[in-house]
């Protein structure tokens, strides 16, 4: 059954997944595959074959190849059909076949809505090299592709922390019109855009809190190496993101391993250049993925955290969906000091939400990022908590007085009506996460015993001296911010 390619005595490939089993079922569409090939390596396989090709027998046409690393491991996004999908893995003569299932949610009551926010005096078109296709249309099936795989992402960084594959949903990109005018907006900062864009946003479209809003900016626009119009910035509900490098991100499927691996280096006189020193098409890709999960992490009540997803570590998610031959380090980005802006909060009337932004540091010195593999992508416990809980990871139905938090910081405590699952401290200038408690599983840690039941919680009197910013989460998914 097996070829003549292999050295037999030193044992016949197979193929074995890792990270799914047989009948899986997804609520999202593009999910991630990684297996390896037992007793492999390319130098006993005679031709020297390194790949493995994938087909979904439900959707035509569709085959894919993913490369094997040097330990025989692999991994791939495979997009499925609604319903059962037959996957067929074949690395030479083995085969194995998985059947995965995706069942999309029905009416799901807590969305995510993508907006490609146009300026009154402008076409919407992005800016990509000239002989690229730059519509409306292109910009948001570009847009949807990305958000796809940001669901999967999210839903692959809880798994590591043990907890089930989970999401949020989105309801696709459409066109919205702003008022200011392609001049004014690049000539605003990020602050400035946000603030106009979110009240333009949640006055038009809806005060519902089941809505959060996802929007990128068509002005963004590099010339003679100054970038104008951008932003990435997730406060409240609204997150925005600049469309700079949407000329390197894919427009379908089949071209996303492709855009990931590209090594076109970006002409950064005419083209935005956003990926951490690599100066590539798909380091810009790898890298706007790595930010929009950041920000819409934001607007998912995440705060900032040294290392992962929510900190530093926001340019290696290809690393997620291939394998990186000869990985870079990068330097090390910095959370930078975020302002509150308390003057976009009060007219917005949503208290307490953070201004929040990364900045990219130069010191080569901080670079510490000698870890080559995909866990650089990925959220802290705490975070990984948090959005268990979530509303939007979660659909819960929604019972009138359901719950109540209540803090009360006289008496040092905080009160509530369902167990807790997380109690977190954070820095007010930097919505640092200082400090966490978990509440979800029993612990067998004796100090944490004294101060902690999940309906009842003791707050530390070194936290009340530091005047963090505190979050509470009940299993519901209610948060409370004092
Ligand atoms: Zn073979
Ligand atoms: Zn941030």
């Amino acid at each position: 059954m097996f070829c003549v390619k292999h050295n037999a005595q030193e044992g016949l490939p197979q193929i074995r997944f890792l990270n799914v089993k047989p009948n899986d079922s997804f609520d999202y569409s593009i999910v991630l595959v990684r297996g390896e090939i037992l007793n492999y390596t390319h130098r006993r396989h005679r031709h020297g074959l390194s790949s493995v090709q994938i087909v979904n027998e439900n959707i035509e046409g569709s085959i894919e190849s993913a490369e094997i690393a040097s330990d025989g491991k692999f991994k791939v996004a495979v997009e499925l059909a609604p319903g059962v999908n037959q996957l067929k893995f074949r690395f030479c003569c083995a085969t194995h076949g998985i059947s995965l299932i995706f069942d999309k949610r029905k009416n799901p009551r807590y969305l995510l809505r993508i907006l490609y926010i146009i300026c009154s005096n402008h076409d919407g078109h992005f800016q990509a090299p000239c002989d690229a296709e730059t519509t409306v249309e292109r910009a948001c099936e570009k847009i949807d592709l990305a958000i796809r795989l940001v669901q999967c992402l999210y839903a692959e960084m809880l798994t590591k922390h043990g907890f089930d594959r989970k999401s949020f949903e989105f309801i696709g990109c459409k066109p919205f019109h702003s008022s200011i005018s392609v001049e004014e907006a690049r000539q605003w900062d990020q602050n400035q855009l946000w603030q106009h864009h979110a009240k333009e946003i949640l006055a038009q479209e809806s005060t519902e809190h089941r809505f959060k809003y996802f929007g990128i900016l068509a002005s963004t626009l590099c010339e003679n190496g100054m970038v104008k119009g951008h932003a990435a910035l997730g406060i409240g509900d609204v997150a925005l993101f600049g469309s700079g490098t949407l000329y390197a991100w894919p427009t379908n499927f089949a071209t996303i391993q492709r855009c990931f691996q590209d090594e076109t280096p970006v002409d950064t006189n005419q083209l935005m250049d956003d990926s951490n020193g690599k100066n590539t098409y798909g380091g810009c890709f790898a890298t706007a993925l790595g930010s929009i999960c950041h920000e819409i992490g934001h607007i998912f009540d995440l705060g900032h955290t040294t290392d992962g997803i929510m900190g530093n570590d926001i340019d290696y998610v290809n690393r997620i969906f291939t394998v990186e031959n000869c990985p870079r380090d990068l330097p090390r980005r910095m959370a930078s000091k975020c302002a509150s802006d308390r003057n976009a909060d009060d007219k917005l009337n949503q208290s307490n939400r953070r201004l929040t932004t990364i900045r990219k540091t130069n010191s080569i010195l901080t670079n510490y990022h000698c870890r080559r593999n995909d866990d650089l992508t990925f959220l802290t416990e705490n975070c990984a908590i948090l959005l268990n809980s979530h509303k939007w990871f979660n659909q819960f139905a929604e019972h009138a007085n359901e719950s109540c938090i209540r803090c009360d910081i006289q008496q040092k405590i905080i009160k509530s009506s369902l167990p807790l699952v997380l109690v977190e401290f954070r820095s007010k200038q930097n919505g640092m996460c200082m400090k966490y408690y978990r509440f979800d599983v029993t612990t067998s840690t004796p100090t944490m015993t004294s101060n902690v039941s999940s309906l009842r919680f003791t707050i530390p009197s070194d936290v009340i001296e530091q005047n963090y910013d505190l979050i509470a989460v009940d299993k519901n998914g209610n948060i409370m911010k004092c």
